[in-house]
């Protein structure tokens, strides 16, 4: 078994003039929560895309599982599953009938065991059967992120998974989310805005700007680099362009 859950080397997208992502490499270890961080247009939605072969990469090469993404990717597409605000699900189905269709297509044994079960889990029980299209956006989020457990993936992929939720909720499905990691050795790739979500839930951090690497380590040793109390200070750093603790010095007095 590749020790690797994700490992990715020289990935570039291109559309048209735009290079969204940059001869991007980086790899993430199984059982881990790796963050992928960056500003707006950074390339995280797109660098996820590529993960789960939504979109075709101009070049570099992706192996997820021990599977090369490019040319064996039906291999380990049932071990991965995604959730992001932004793809939507049918509108016109019920948050039900919804997770059952993603439950016949992963090939789940018992499927409304398991929809009522995780449906327990993110105390979605009175949305069931509504339709999706209805339901507000944390609502959708929450209905995504059951979708996204359904298979009990090895590898989660979760573009801002909170984005949406009210902080009480947010709380919870970190909480569950970390759970759930530990429980299955899983594990997961998350993009978001939200830096302590980050600092609580994740083992390393890639951060991004303009398609490439700008730095990577984990949340503390972010921390020490920059000499900061929190990431949200390492973020505004970066994105400023200082590169550790003595530049931040500048900054702050600048
Ligand atoms: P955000 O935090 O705003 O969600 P992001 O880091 O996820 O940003 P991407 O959505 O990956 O950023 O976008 C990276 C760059 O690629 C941006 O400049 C964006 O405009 C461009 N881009 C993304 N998708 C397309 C597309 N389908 N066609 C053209 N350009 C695109």
């Amino acid at each position: 078994m590749a020790d690797m859950a994700i490992k990715v080397e020289k990935l570039v997208k291109r559309f048209g003039e735009i290079v969204a992502v940059n001869e991007l490499s980086f790899d993430v270890r199984r059982g881990e929560i790796c963050a992928l961080l960056g500003g707006n247009g950074a390339g995280k939605t797109t660098t996820i895309s590529m993960l789960l072969g939504l979109l075709i990469p101009s070049t570099g090469k992706i192996e997820i599982l021990g599977a090369d993404m490019l040319r064996d990717r039906y291999r380990v597409l049932s071990m991965i599953n995604f959730s992001s605000p932004y793809v939507d699900l049918p509108k016109r189905l019920t948050s039900r009938e919804n997770l059952m269709v993603y439950s016949r297509l992963y090939g789940i044994r018992n499927p409304k065991e398991r929809v009522a079960g995780l449906a327990k889990d993110l105390d979605i029980d009175r949305l069931l059967d509504r339709p999706l299209g209805e339901l507000s956006s944390g609502q959708k989020t929450r209905v995504s992120l059951a979708k996204s457990l359904l298979n009990e993936p090895d590898l989660l992929l979760l573009d801002e998974p909170t984005a949406s939720l009210d902080p009480e909720t947010a709380d919870w499905v970190r909480t569950y989310l970390k759970n759930f990691q530990q429980d299955r050795g899983a594990t997961i790739l998350l993009a978001s805005h939200n830096m302590s979500e980050v600092e609580r839930l994740c083992d390393d951090v890639v951060m991004m700007k303009e398609g490439s690497i700008v730095d990577r380590a984990s949340p503390a040793d972010l921390l020490t680099k920059y000499g900061r109390a929190n990431l949200e200070d390492v973020f505004l750093d970066i994105a400023r362009g200082r590169q550790n603790a003595e530049d931040s010095e500048v900054g702050i007095t600048a």
